[in-house]
């Protein structure tokens, strides 16, 4: 699957009460239930430092690595997982994004 296919966006963060560029990354969850999977970088696209905790909540608190802002090509690291239920440890999806290809 290509990343691409998931309208994937650059989103800057609300709370973190500046004018930031590219944060995160939203796209559509790839196993197709819909739902979104955020992706927030700890290289965000305008050089400055990853969203602290409160921004995403604690939720939320992995970043991730990227190389490139083109979505045809784009790497995340590590690999991405979305949990279902983090306290009881059931994962919604885990797999890997890099060089613009979803794998599970
Ligand atoms: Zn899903």
């Amino acid at each position: 699957m290509r990343f691409i296919d998931l309208k994937p966006e650059f989103v800057q963060s609300s709370k973190s009460g500046e004018n930031r560029k590219g944060t995160a990354v939203w796209s559509l969850c790839p196993c197709g239930c819909g739902s979104g999977l955020l992706i927030a970088l700890r290289n965000p696209l305008d050089g400055g430092p990853p969203d602290g905790p409160e921004v995403w909540g604690e939720g939320l608190t992995d970043r991730w690595q990227r190389t490139g802002e083109d979505f045809n090509t784009i790497s995340f690291e590590p690999s991405v997982l979305m949990w279902e239920d983090k306290k009881a440890g059931k994962q919604h999806w885990h797999g890997w994004i890099r060089n613009g290809e979803v794998t599970a």
